[in-house]
């Protein structure tokens, strides 16, 4: 739960954290200012699910050009000790393993450009994107951008985010064993993930700023009748207290009866407020249903437009994992490869 260092992107060395380095993070250097403009794949996003459709995309030969970014690597960037990705039986730093799916990318003749993209045209062949002024343009497209936790916004809670504070209870509830920890929310996520957490904490406190929920009868009725779970209805988190490590948080009234803010002693502080999908350099492009996350057209990674397939967290709001994110780019890599091939036998 310690941050990793977040890199710098544009045209900077990628420092990928202070752990293993064996990845060769000191030479995944970024291509950007020199990268190629045309691909037959391009690939939006260098999260797990953009990196494992690169891997696989590399490997199948059509040497992908994957824009990342300019935080590239993605959500594990926040947090290590990932205990839950096979073949890591000791745990592995989050930014030590997207260094590691990089550097795969890479082996097989992947190009990175740490760049955000700003727009796209898919209205017809060839796709164009472009990128800090650039135009890109490939046949096929997969959009794996993956989705942004909202946070409350404190200075604290940036101060100590992967030192107690957390946006997923899935990810980190195992580190609080026998600790208090605070649930942020309202609707049935952070009903969920309280309910999750008591496996592990010895309480949990569930705030939200109103007087009742926004979720399901059935999972109001659950954490209600839970013996370890408190709910502090009209209640804010205003400030995370701690140096190191989260020690306590302090809840304000939102009814404004209480004047003081309320300490409450807490090892961890998750905030379930919701997910923003990066959806939008695709500027409506495609689909998007009523939370804002793309749709799939099929069983498959296809879109509404023919050559784009779509990968990882910008369109699962279910499973929201590292390893699901790379199954799916695995999917979408799979999909462009045989529409590619597919669009060549039609062609000759
Ligand atoms: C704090 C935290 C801890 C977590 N811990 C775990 C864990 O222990 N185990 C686990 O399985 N999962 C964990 N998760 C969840 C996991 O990180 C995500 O499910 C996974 O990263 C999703 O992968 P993705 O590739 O779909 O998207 P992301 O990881 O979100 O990557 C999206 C990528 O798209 C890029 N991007 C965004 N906008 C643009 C743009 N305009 N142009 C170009 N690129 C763009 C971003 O820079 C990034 O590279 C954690 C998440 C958080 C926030």
């Amino acid at each position: 739960m310690t941050e990793g260092k977040v890199p710098n992107g544009f045209g900077a060395a990628i420092d990928f954290g202070a752990g293993d380095q064996s990845a060769s993070t000191s030479t995944a250097t970024s291509t950007t200012a020199t990268a190629p403009t045309t691909a037959r794949l391009l690939i939006l996003g260098s999260g797990p699910a953009g990196l494992t459709a690169a891997i696989y995309a590399a490997r199948a030969g059509l040497a992908p050009i994957v824009i990342g970014g300019y935080a590239p690597g993605g959500q594990l960037m926040l947090t290590s000790e990932v205990e839950n990705f096979p073949g890591f039986p000791d745990g592995i730093d989050g930014p030590d393993l997207m260094a590691k799916m990089r550097a795969q990318a890479e082996r097989f003749g992947s190009t990175m450009v740490d760049q955000d993209v700003d727009r796209v045209d898919l209205s017809a062949q060839p796709l164009r994107v472009w990128s800090a002024r650039r135009e890109f343009q490939a046949e096929a497209i997969i959009v794996a951008t993956g989705a942004s936790a909202l946070w409350l916004g404190l200075e604290s809670e940036t101060r100590l985010r992967g030192r107690g504070v957390s946006a997923c209870a899935t990810c980190d509830g195992f580190f609080f064993k026998g600790q208090e920890v605070v649930v942020v929310g309202g609707g049935d996520t952070a009903l969920e993930e309280a309910l999750f957490l008591t496996r592990f904490a010895t309480k949990v406190h569930l705030v939200h700023r109103r007087d009742s929920f926004r979720a399901s009868k059935i999972m109001i009725s659950r954490v209600e009748a839970h013996p370890n779970i408190q709910l502090h209805m009209n209640r804010e988190v205003v400030e995370v207290l701690g140096e190191r490590s989260t020690e306590a948080v302090l809840l304000r009234d939102t009814t404004g009866s209480l004047s003081t803010p309320e300490r409450l002693a807490v090892g961890g502080l998750f905030v379930a407020i919701g997910h923003k999908p990066n959806t939008a350099l695709l500027g409506g492009a495609l689909p998007v249903d009523a939370a804002g996350y793309l749709q799939l057209e099929s069983d498959t990674t296809a879109s509404q437009i023919d050559g784009v397939f779509i990968a990882g967290d910008v369109h699962d709001h279910r499973y929201r994992q590292a390893v699901t994110a790379a199954g799916d780019g695995c999917r979408a890599a799979l999909d462009a490869e045989r529409w590619l091939a597919e669009r060549d036998a039609s062609r000759s």
